[in-house]
């Protein structure tokens, strides 16, 4: 629990949700300002900011609320399809400083972007740095 973060208060019932989904370690409810219908918010129940900071144990359970949720929240909206991901960090637009994946019911024609949409252009990369960048990531994987 940190005491000014407004998700951790959603946990311990100070704030009000609309919570569609409860298990031991995740909490999951209907974002308050929604992109779309259906728009939900999946969150551990302890604090951490981001995901690199979340014990590998509880990532697991992350990703699995997210995929408990993803056809009932499809089915119940009607959508077509639906983009799940998360801000991580605040220079990728994260303003909550708990982490939370966002799952937002996706409509054919709808006018919103892919996940490409995100940056403004992309970067030249020679074949030698992506070498070299696989090669430095997959070294601290
Ligand atoms: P992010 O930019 O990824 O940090 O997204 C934070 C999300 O939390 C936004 O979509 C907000 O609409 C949502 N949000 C903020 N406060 C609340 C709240 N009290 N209940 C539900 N959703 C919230
Ligand atoms: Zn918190």
């Amino acid at each position: 629990m940190s005491d000014d973060c407004i998700f951790c208060a959603i946990v311990d019932g100070e704030i009000p949700s609309r919570t569609v989904y409860e298990d031991e370690e995740t909490l999951a409810f209907l974002d308050a300002n929604p992109l779309a219908p259906g728009h939900v918010l999946v969150i551990p129940k302890t604090h951490h900011e981001r995901l690199n900071d979340l014990p590998e144990a509880l990532s697991g359970a992350v990703l699995d609320a997210l995929y408990q949720l993803v056809s009932p929240v499809e089915t119940a909206i009607e959508a077509d399809g639906t983009t799940v991901a998360f801000n991580n960090g605040a220079a990728a637009g994260q303003e909550v400083p708990h982490v939370h994946g966002h799952i937002i019911p996706r409509f054919e024609g709808d006018g919103g972007g892919p996940i490409h949409a995100i940056t403004g252009s992309r970067p030249e990369l020679s074949d030698e740095e992506l070498d070299s960048i696989a090669e430095d990531i997959a070294g601290r994987a």
